[in-house]
């Protein structure tokens, strides 16, 4: 039999999986094991506390699972704020992403990476200049809660997947790492603090849908003119505005979302325009959300320019005397290159000569 990593495995599935490999009391363990590796961030075999694992369930273990630690090498940055922690990390295998911890009070939430790279293609993201290299494993996604948890000390109480990659591109790894997030036999996080950011597959979403999936979810709009959408999103060309706009409002409906984020990178010149602003009010009918205006970070790419804040201000308040709800996203340390799509020269810099450059991550508070 294969030895599966134990950080990879849903821990709604762990019992079954003791079970299977022949394991006794399987329950009680595998509910020990999942707090042991995820809330208390075990990395290997050796630091499972003693006194609850003897040496015969820790050898058996071993035998059957797989628990190193993937995060082989890693730099930690501080911005001047205060407030946002950058991670940038090799995993085992070569590939670089980043993850970054922002504080709020007393509240931690850290911004993860689902892929090294990203498919997508967007534009206006570094990321997407740059082409996927690899999915992560479930267990990757969250040995980066465990490794920000244990350099800081902190909690992390809310995680948005909005670093590098599509999270629904990603589906199977996105949902078990969610699920081992938020298990009490997991790490603990409450649903309602588990984000998924997507740039909008509409049958990812109605997958989430159907298979009732609890988590928080953001769709990156950008525009709600087709033409547009596709000019920026190259992925939108294979999916339209209408089906894209209906898997949203099957997905307010059927899981009763109050507001659902919609989120918008300003670009003036590109998505700020009256023309612009009036597709949002005409196309939007009959969902309730809430538009999170980010300012687009200057990340090289595309050709763009990053608005001024007069700009942001003139396109909030107009969509404002439409009755549009607004909110405007100011990117967690972007003066040191930690906010959106700003990461690419660092993560350069650690991928080892020979590979694809992996591109930089996209983080935001
Ligand atoms: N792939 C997902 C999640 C990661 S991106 C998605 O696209 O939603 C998280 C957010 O940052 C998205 O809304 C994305 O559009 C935005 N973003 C990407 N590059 C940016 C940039 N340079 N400036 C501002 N926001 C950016
Ligand atoms: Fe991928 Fe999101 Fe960047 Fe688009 S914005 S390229 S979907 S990471």
């Amino acid at each position: 039999m294969d030895r599966p990593h134990l950080r990879d495995i849903p821990v709604t599935r762990l019992a079954a999986e003791l079970e299977s490999r022949g394991f006794e009391k399987a329950a009680p363990r595998a509910h020990q094991l999942g707090i042991a590796i995820h809330r208390d961030g075990a990395r290997s075999f050796d630091e499972l506390p003693r006194l609850e694992f003897g040496r015969e369930f820790r050898r058996k273990l071993e035998e059957s699972f797989e628990l190193t630690p993937r995060i082989v090498e890693s730099q930690i940055r501080r911005a001047s704020d205060a407030h946002t922690t950058k991670w940038l990390v090799r995993l085992a295998g070569g590939d670089a992403v980043e993850f970054v911890m922002i504080k709020h009070w007393d509240d931690h939430t850290l911004c993860v990476s689902s892929q090294a790279g990203c498919a997508m293609g967007c534009t206006f993201c570094a990321t997407g200049t740059m082409g996927l290299r690899r999915n992560l494993a479930a267990g990757e996604i969250t040995e980066a809660i465990v490794h920000a948890e244990r350099e800081t000390g902190k909690r992390i109480t809310d995680v948005v997947f909005m670093g590098m990659g599509e999270p629904l591109h990603n589906y199977d790894s996105v949902m078990t790492a969610c699920v081992n997030m938020n298990e009490r036999g997991g790490h603990g996080i409450s649903r309602r603090r588990i984000t998924i950011s997507t740039v909008g597959l509409p049958h990812a979403i109605r997958r989430m849908t159907s298979e009732r999936r609890i988590w928080r979810m953001h769709v990156s709009l950008h525009s709600a003119v087709q033409e547009t959408r596709e000019r920026i999103i190259p992925v939108a060309k294979l999916y339209q505005l209408p089906d894209l706009l209906d898997a949203v409002r099957e997905h307010q409906a059927a899981m009763k979302v109050k507001w659902v984020t919609l989120q918008y990178v300003a670009l003036p010149g590109v998505n700020m325009d009256e023309a612009h602003v009036e597709a949002l009010g005409r196309e939007l009918n009959g969902i309730k959300y809430i538009l999170n205006v980010i300012p687009w970070n200057d990340t090289g790419t595309g050709g763009f320019r990053a608005p001024t804040w007069d700009e942001v201000r003139a396109f909030t308040g107009r969509l404002r005397s439409l009755n549009c709800p607004v909110k405007v996203r100011y990117s967690a340390g972007k003066r040191e290159g930690m906010g959106c799509g700003q990461l690419a020269a660092e993560t350069r810099s650690v991928v080892p000569s020979g590979h694809m450059i992996a591109p930089p991550g996209i983080f935001s508070a």
